[in-house]
């Protein structure tokens, strides 16, 4: 089914798992990451930046959505990641995008509440659901740096306050994660993060996911984490594969043979972040 957020994250809140939220650069890849989760019995939230979405099209990314999600009976959400703009999640909520992300990060803490307040009223009124982000996390957002001296942690008091003034149905926090890591992993602030969980009963969201050391997730996942947001692996792996395949293959070869085997590498990083994911090993705590 297509299913917004909340749906999807009250889920695995229930059984204890985390939603993986794999952002797609291009329309090849889509496919087969929503067919890595149908293998794996998971759902799989979908997620473009808004650069992304204009290149593809919003209309289009939400229509092979449904259309996968219905023919591959998957549980399928499409979330807009790090909007910062009013305009662009109106149109992704226009067009049909079940979930968007207001990211009001870097605006002053009276600011965010206020514009995130009037995202989640549009998006609430048509059935959408609404990540906000409290703190700031480091590394690169959609190819564009961001000064890592400016990292700043979500304080606990924040949290509170920032959702029961606005009423989103997730939070971003930063705990130690940058955007963009993969040459290196990172030590999350897992202290940190159970504060946060105690006081809020939202579903949390990570980002830069891709940089987490993997023995971390359950950890992260007992702890309140339902939404993990992995985009660099994956694209690291398809442009790798990519240059591999197109660097050996003659001018002429059908762009399938040089395509498929991209797309077939983020099938197995989304299978295996999935496993992980789903948290098997771990007791269900309600
Ligand atoms: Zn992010």
């Amino acid at each position: 089914m297509y299913i917004n957020l909340k749906e999807v994250t009250q889920k695995a809140k229930e059984l204890n798992y985390t939603v993986g939220a794999f952002n797609t650069h291009n329309l090849e890849m889509l496919p087969e990451m929503i067919r890595a989760a149908k293998e794996k019995g998971a759902p799989i939230i979908i997620q473009t930046s808004v650069s992304t979405a204009k290149y593809i099209g919003y209309k289009v990314l939400v229509e092979v959505c449904k259309l996968l999600a219905e023919t591959e009976l998957v549980d399928v959400t499409l979330h807009l990641d790090h909007a910062k703009n009013f305009d662009d999640i109106k149109e992704a909520i226009d067009n049909g995008y079940s979930s968007v992300m207001f990211d009001g990060s870097s605006l002053p803490f009276k600011e965010n509440i206020m514009k995130t307040a009037t995202v989640v009223e549009y998006a609430h009124a048509r059935g959408v659901s609404v990540e906000g982000e409290l703190g700031i996390i480091g590394g690169t957002e959609d190819g564009h740096s961001i000064d890592s001296e400016k990292y700043m942690y979500t304080k606990p008091e924040d949290a509170v306050e920032f959702i029961k003034q606005t009423g989103v149905d997730a939070l971003a926090v930063a705990i130690g994660t940058n955007h963009g890591q993969y040459k290196s992993k990172t030590n999350v602030r897992l202290d940190l993060l159970k504060e946060i969980n105690n006081v809020v009963d939202v579903p949390l969201v990570i980002h830069g996911g891709t940089g987490v050391k993997e023995e971390d997730i359950p950890e992260l996942i007992n702890n309140g984490i339902r939404k993990f947001n992995v985009g660099t692996e994956l694209l690291v792996g398809w442009t790798k594969t990519a240059k591999e395949k197109f660097g050996e293959t003659a001018l002429d070869n059908s762009l399938r043979n040089n395509i498929m085997p991209c797309n077939e590498t983020v099938k197995n990083i989304v299978k295996h972040k999935i496993e992980i994911f789903m948290n098997k090993n771990q007791p269900i705590r309600i």
